[in-house]
């Protein structure tokens, strides 16, 4: 993108993580002036010597090429980083609070104080972070304690980005989410958003409450499409059935969709773990409650267990000094995100039954080994890890654990003997090269 267009507003990003960058990078690119903010001064470095502190693919290149444009800065100075800002976007966690579950709100309230000592004109602050509803309005309160002669707006407005598919999901979203009840703030994202909606892409105006809630109804229905069909997997290992094609059968349907109804070890990372859990709150806290949300949480909580039992089956009913070749830690392919990744937990539950875990990822071994620690050993390639196992657990579908040939699984391993989560090889075939073969929700090849 070469031309700017000097009517887009100038962009100031508090928070600069996965949402936070990924943001700051594509709103450039579309030709705004952006600044990127955030308190790790090692991240603000890296990013200034054009290293990007995360693994996306994709990034660096939008990353590198709006700095050298001049249109990307990075900064650790809130105040530096709104001077000219016309809109603020916080972009901080939002983990869950131990406590009680609901949405930890601490980095956002810090973030706003800041942000309304730093202000000294007129700008919209919008929360692309997950909160919950009503929160817009906490926010509102909070800068207008901290500086009361400010004037300004909020307004939410929540991302949907896919981690690994961020860029293409930023660039062309399903549609963009706008709550606020300032017409004048209204009037600013929507000048945001023009290189976007002038391609057609759907932009949905809303009151902040609705906004905020979009996202949760959004993320809590696709966790309950992922725990519905890993039930209905379970229930084909008791009465027979391939989960694969009553997947298929289903998804064909126009009305359900075959997005998110891949069986697995449930669903982890940063997002549906946490905002499943603050739906609940938000719920009860409503006295409202969130039955359906309530369910699908407690048939995830189970899927660990399900997959490390699993493993033990497989072992012959004891893990204890067997060595497992684990592929894969991230929660998905394509990240190096390891937050909440089931990978994890089964790797902890197994090492912990006296299990030698050697693992492979990627991209995710560093973060692994900063949850993990030693408690398992990392090897630096597929092989490596597959090299004498007694057993392979596949924990993730990265496309090159599929693209290995099943041969060299079997060439590698001590024993034949595979338990996959993610359902990437088909029984036939494994039966075929003579590997033992559990998956989820099919019929298991011994
Ligand atoms: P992250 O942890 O990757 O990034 C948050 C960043 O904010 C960190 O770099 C942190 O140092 C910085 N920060 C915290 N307080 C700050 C402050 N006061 N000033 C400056 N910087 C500060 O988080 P993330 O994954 O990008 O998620 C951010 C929010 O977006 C969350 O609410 C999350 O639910 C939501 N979200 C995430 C995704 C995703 O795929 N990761 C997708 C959609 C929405």
């Amino acid at each position: 993108v070469s031309k700017i267009a000097p009517e887009l507003p100038r962009v100031a990003v508090v928070g600069t993580g996965y949402v936070g960058l990924v943001s700051g990078a594509c709103l450039a690119d579309v030709g705004c002036h952006v600044t990127c903010i955030d308190k790790a001064t090692a991240k603000i470095e890296a990013l200034r010597r054009g290293e990007i502190p995360i693994y996306e693919p994709g990034l660096d290149e939008v990353v590198l090429r709006n700095v050298e444009a001049g249109r990307l800065r990075f900064t650790t100075e809130i105040a530096e980083g709104v001077a000219d800002a016309d809109v603020v976007l916080i972009a901080v966690g939002t983990p869950t609070r131990k406590l009680d579950g609901n949405a930890d709100l601490q980095y956002v309230y810090a973030a706003s104080e800041e942000i309304a000592r730093a202000l000294d004109h007129y700008a919209v602050v919008v929360t692309k972070s997950t909160v919950p509803a009503g929160t817009g309005f906490e926010i509102r309160r909070i800068i207008e304690g901290a500086n009361p002669t400010l004037d300004f707006d909020v307004a939410s407005n929540p991302e949907f980005l896919r981690e690994g598919n961020a860029i293409g999901d930023f660039m062309k979203p399903d549609r963009i989410v706008i709550g606020t009840d300032s017409e004048r703030a209204r009037q600013t994202l929507e000048a945001l958003y023009s290189p976007f909606t002038s391609q057609g892409f759907e932009l949905i105006s809303t009151d902040i409450i609705s906004s905020e809630l979009i996202k949760y109804a959004a993320n809590t229905f696709l966790a309950t499409k992922v725990s519905f069909i890993n039930e209905m997997a379970d229930l084909c290992e008791k009465v027979g059935g391939n989960i694969s094609d009553i997947s298929r059968g289903m998804g064909s349907d126009r009305r359900i969709g075959r997005a998110f109804l891949q069986p697995g070890p449930g669903y982890g990372g940063s997002c549906f773990p946490k905002d499943t859990l603050a739906m609940v709150h938000i719920g009860e806290k409503a006295l409202s409650p969130a039955t359906i949300v309530e369910a699908v949480i407690s048939v995830n909580r189970m899927r660990p267990h399900r997959m490390v039992a699993k493993v033990v089956e497989a072992a012959g009913g004891d893990v204890r000094n067997k060595t497992i070749a684990l592929l894969g830690l991230t929660f998905k392919p394509d990240t190096d995100d390891v937050r909440d990744s089931v990978a994890i937990l089964v790797a902890e539950h197994l090492s912990q039954q006296g299990a030698h875990v050697r693992a492979f990822d990627p991209q995710g071994a560093a973060h692994a080994k900063s949850i993990l620690g030693d408690a398992i050993r990392y090897s630096g390639s597929v092989d490596e890890a597959l090299r004498g196992a007694d057993l392979c657990v596949i924990a993730t579908e990265w496309r090159q654990f599929a693209d290995k040939p099943i041969e060299e699984y079997k060439r590698l391993l001590a024993d034949p003997v595979i338990v996959d989560f993610r359902n990437i090889f088909s029984p036939d075939a494994m039966r075929d090269a003579g590997i033992s073969y559990y998956s989820i929700g099919r019929t298991k090849v011994v």
